[in-house]
């Protein structure tokens, strides 16, 4: 079983609202028919979809006035029209992929996803399809409702279906001894254990609700933990994500217990 996450960075413009970034999902689309790895599962991020909305009507942070509903629902619309393009551009690259809405299947406790029942996600890989999921605008037991990342998200699926092997792809090499982005004199660290702390992880440089680097970090450990092997790529440099779909050597980051 093998686990995609397709950065916010990697499938949108970051800078440009709401602009999917069709180049980059074409490509990646192409790679991930010609890897032909199965069974697989997809989750990408919101980029310049779902964050800045989110951001807006502050959905992070729950309910404070009911005129939120509107913002909450705009969010997840924002995430609906992104997965959309990328749910299309996979069909029409061979991979045989479907839209699973997880506001639709879950709700967090306390912005937590303790609870995932993966019953229909798993019949869908019975049927060989591939499930693409996204960070969403849910419900949440606490504060109403939350906005559950795609990072989050991974960490629970791998360790619920027993996933092999996770791949984060996003638009930086891997992890760094520094945000990259920022300092120039930023070294990939290529294994990362997650108990210990080399890296000076930070914030994206773009609007990320949900936690940047160092957030994803996290989410990945608890997969590590789980037992798959966790591996970051940069998913804009083409190849990448086709290499490690097929368990070859690429550059990046390998995550450790
Ligand atoms: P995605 O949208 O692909 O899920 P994010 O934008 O949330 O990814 O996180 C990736 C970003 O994290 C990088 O573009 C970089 O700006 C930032 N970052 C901060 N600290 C680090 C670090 N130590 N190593 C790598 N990236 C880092």
């Amino acid at each position: 079983m093998l686990i995609l996450k397709l950065g916010g960075s990697v499938v949108t413009h970051k800078d440009e609202y709401m602009s999917a970034h069709t180049g980059n999902i074409k490509r990646l689309a192409e790679e991930i028919a010609e890897a032909d790895a199965y069974p697989l599962v997809i989750v990408h991020g919101g980029g310049s979809f779902g964050h800045p909305v989110a951001k807006k009507h502050g959905i992070a942070d729950g309910m404070v006035d009911r005129s939120q509903v509107f913002g909450f629902s705009e969010t997840h619309q924002a995430m609906v029209k992104l997965n959309e393009v990328i749910v299309d551009l996979l069909l029409k690259a061979g991979v045989p992929a479907f839209a699973i809405s997880p506001s639709s299947m879950l709700r967090t406790d306390g912005r937590r996803l303790n609870e995932l029942d993966t019953g229909l996600v798993k019949k869908f890989i019975e049927l060989s399809m591939v499930p693409v999921l996204y960070g969403d605008a849910v419900l949440d037991s606490d504060q109403s409702f939350a906005i559950l990342s795609g990072d989050q998200l991974i960490a629970k699926l791998s360790n619920d279906l027993g996933a092999g092997r996770v791949i984060f792809g996003s638009d930086v090499d891997g992890i760094f001894t520094d945000n990259p982005k920022l300092n120039p004199d930023a070294r990939l660290i290529e294994t990362v254990s997650i108990s210990g702390n080399e890296a000076n992880v930070g914030d994206t440089t773009h609007t990320d609700v949900t936690g940047g680097m160092l957030g994803k970090l996290s989410e990945a450990a608890e997969a590590v933990r789980g037992g798959a092997d966790v591996l970051m790529v940069n998913a804009l440099v083409p190849g990448r994500v086709k290499a490690a779909l097929r368990g070859e050597k690429v550059i990046g980051t390998v995550l450790t217990l």
